[in-house]
């Protein structure tokens, strides 16, 4: 199709052409309309959608990105068999009123011979980055490529993925890219399961044991609400949480400063406790922010 701009009649345009997605963005733009830009891997669920309701409340014109980034999968993670549908994604932002989708190829994305990718500094090897040493240059470098592609104004992350907020607003502040970035708020299912595309990958026993992590995030929220100052104490309780429940493989625990990944060791401002773990196969994480 002309330009790899396919129209459909009721839903977004989906480009899958690198210079198409810049042309489209840089017209809405030219034209006097705000932009706001939504990355994603798709498998979406109502966590990517409120990030595209908030761009919609403030920008004109939307645009979801869609693309499963091989450079931010370690090797032995899951890029080839992370969850892909397209036509879902697509009826499914088109259905909350997304204007443009962008679902570029693997290699309209990197060039055969690509070997330029951004160095986050010290924050990529803490936190996630000790299990996943290679995960945060490969997000900042495909950020950075989609904020190059759609030029947008805003830019709409999810707090679920906090570290990860915090690598793109320091590439954005280090290195001057002229993009508002929001941070949302984390969607999670009614028993309080933190909205995942890898939730797919969880038997219905691993589903019900996976709310060990949000459970043992409410116990310290409880205990911060209670007057508990003390991050050990805290951590303990956690634990104890955490080992009700069997086949936990828990990989951290991490109480930092908001909007910081300095660890704490007394609750005296707000504070984010974040953790992954592996329930079975599948690694998960989550965090909550706590104020007192
Ligand atoms: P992903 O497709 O996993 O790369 O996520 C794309 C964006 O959606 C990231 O900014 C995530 O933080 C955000 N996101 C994923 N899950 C949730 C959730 N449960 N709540 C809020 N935002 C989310």
């Amino acid at each position: 199709m002309h330009g790899g701009t396919h129209e459909t009649l009721t839903g977004p345009s989906v480009i899958e052409r690198a210079h198409t997605m810049r042309e489209a963005v840089l017209a809405a733009r030219n034209s006097g309309r705000t932009v706001g830009l939504v990355p994603t891997m798709g498998a979406l669920h109502e966590g990517h959608l409120s990030l595209l309701d908030a761009a919609r409340a403030e920008c004109d014109v939307t645009v979801v990105t869609i693309f499963v980034n091989p450079t931010q999968f370690g090797p032995g993670e899951d890029f080839r068999r992370y969850p892909r549908d397209l036509e879902q994604d697509v009826a499914l932002v088109g259905g909350r009123g997304c204007d443009l989708v962008f679902a570029p190829s693997g290699d309209e994305m990197y060039r055969a011979d690509h070997a330029t990718f951004v160095d986050v500094g010290p924050l990529g090897s803490v936190l996630e980055g000790e299990f996943r040493p290679t995960h945060f240059r490969g997000v900042a470098t495909v950020v950075l490529k989609l904020f190059l592609l759609a030029p947008a104004d805003r830019a709409y992350f999810g707090r679920k993925d906090y570290q990860q907020t915090l690598v793109v607003r320091q590439m954005v502040a280090d290195l001057n890219v002229p993009i508002d970035v929001r941070v949302c708020p984390i969607v999670r299912e009614a028993d309080g399961l933190a909205m995942s595309s890898r939730n797919a990958y969880l038997s219905e026993a691993e589903r019900q044991r996976a709310l060990t992590l949000p459970r043992s995030l409410r116990v310290a929220e409880e205990l911060v609400a209670s007057g508990e100052r003390d991050v050990a104490n805290i951590r303990r309780q956690m634990q104890q949480e955490i080992d009700r429940a069997r086949g936990i493989d828990v990989q951290y625990i991490a109480f930092v400063k908001d909007g910081t990944v300095t660890p704490v060791e007394r609750i005296e401002g707000p504070t984010t406790i974040a953790m992954a773990a592996k329930v079975g196969a599948t690694r998960l994480i989550d965090n909550t922010l706590v104020v007192c």
